[in-house]
């Protein structure tokens, strides 16, 4: 697992030598962006949140997503939101986790998020910087409503 996370980190760095050496898995979806640009989840928090983004098309793949999380990895999984719900500008359901259970459930998480967008965000004692400063993201970021935290 230990590798995973490290091909991941480096993935961001190197994507094309990687790429080109076969040495990971493309990300299809993040490839054609400027890789680096997106901050990926780091496990630097003792808890944490990951909030699955679907829409209407989506639903239905979200939710064996989230549930099938909660299954393997005992992760606690919340309401499948068919709504935009607190800062989230999409329909979202939430997954809270630890640092423990982080690094098994992060990498399975974007491999099988079949092209989901996760906001992953630490948990402080600050919520509008656990939205931004600590936010982080498997596929592509959206802009969060800060206004719900007085923004
Ligand atoms: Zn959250």
């Amino acid at each position: 697992m230990a590798v995973k996370l490290y091909l991941h980190t480096v993935y961001r760095r190197c994507w094309h030598a990687h790429a080109a050496l076969g040495t990971i898995r493309a990300m299809p979806d993040t490839s054609a962006s400027a890789p680096g640009t997106v901050p990926r989840p780091r496990n630097i928090f003792d808890r944490y949140h990951a909030h699955v983004y679907f829409g209407p098309d989506t639903v239905g793949q979200a939710r064996v997503l989230c549930e099938e999380a909660g299954r393997r990895f005992g992760v606690a999984v919340g309401r499948v939101h068919e709504r935009r719900v607190g800062p989230h500008p999409h329909w979202s359901c939430q997954l809270a986790f630890d640092r423990t259970q982080f690094e098994a459930l992060v990498p399975w998480l974007d491999a099988q998020r079949g092209g989901l967008d996760v906001l992953v965000h630490g948990l402080s004692n600050d919520p509008l910087a656990d939205h931004t400063d600590h936010a982080s993201w498997l596929g592509w970021p959206s802009t969060l409503d800060l206004s719900v935290f007085g923004r």
